[in-house]
């Protein structure tokens, strides 16, 4: 694994370490790129504060110790400046007009709720109703159509807990669409290491049988994150143990 596009910052409210740490810890593990893809803010319409992502305040400072950062480490490592952002029609427009201007290298989809934040239940809640799952579906197509995003984070976030046929009727369509338009699906390192409900073995059960491709991110929300090689050995082993066609991701 030679570079990971998924990394958070201190700036998220849920992350530890400074950047610089993030930097020296990937170069300490072998990484050639390294890609910084905090949550992203979002301007909430009715004065809802987050308290999980980045506030819109902290964009300038990001874009700047980004800037400064990729400099000073420019003969060591690659460093990307992203976001790992989820796709919310209603609020789009006025979050492109935030982030208008800033030197964006690439979003990554993470579709942590299926409206804005301030009004919608996280999708890792579980849940019996099939229109959610088919919503979670239909969004995230939408969002993959528009071009905007390298890859989509933790696909198998969505926690369904209803019929196996349910489940498998959608996310064949989901992972279908990704095989088409060769989208990437992201195995997420922090939720094979922390023992969260993804990587949902459901969900690669289907993707391998369509032949979708998967990359390897480990969504560090601190630098020994990244020096986690035995996490990491056992993403890897996880993509060979479903005969994923694994890569790594190029901007
Ligand atoms: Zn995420
Ligand atoms: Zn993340």
């Amino acid at each position: 694994m030679l570079s990971n596009f998924h990394t958070h910052t201190i700036r998220c409210q849920h992350a530890s370490g400074t950047d610089r740490e993030y930097v020296e810890a990937a170069i300490q593990a072998g990484f050639k790129i390294l890609g910084f893809s905090d949550h992203c803010p979002w301007p909430f319409p009715d004065g809802y504060v987050s308290n999980i992502r980045m506030a819109p305040a902290e964009i300038d400072g990001y874009f700047s110790a980004m800037d400064a950062i990729k400099k000073e480490y420019a003969s060591d490592i690659k460093i990307y400046t992203g976001f790992e952002a989820e796709y919310t029609p209603a609020l789009n427009t006025a979050q492109e007009a935030i982030l208008a201007g800033y030197p964006i290298d690439y979003m990554i989809l993470g579709q942590h709720f299926l409206g804005s934040e301030s009004e919608s239940v996280f999708v890792g809640r579980p849940f019996h109703e099939e229109a959610r799952l088919k919503q979670y579906v239909d969004l995230t197509i939408e969002a993959v159509d528009t071009g905007k995003y390298l890859y989509l984070a933790h696909p198998d976030i969505i926690n369904y807990i209803g019929s196996d046929k349910i489940y498998e009727k959608h996310i064949s369509r989901l992972c279908q669409f990704m095989k088409e338009k060769d989208f990437p699906l992201e195995v997420n390192v922090l939720g094979l290491w922390g023992g969260r409900t993804y990587p949902d073995r459901r969900f690669w059960e289907i993707a391998a049988k369509i032949g979708c491709t998967a990359v390897i991110g480990i969504d560090a929300h601190s630098p020994e994150q990244l020096l986690n090689t035995t996490a990491v050995k056992q993403a890897e082993a996880f993509c060979e143990e479903f005969g994923l066609n694994r890569i790594e991701v190029q901007l």
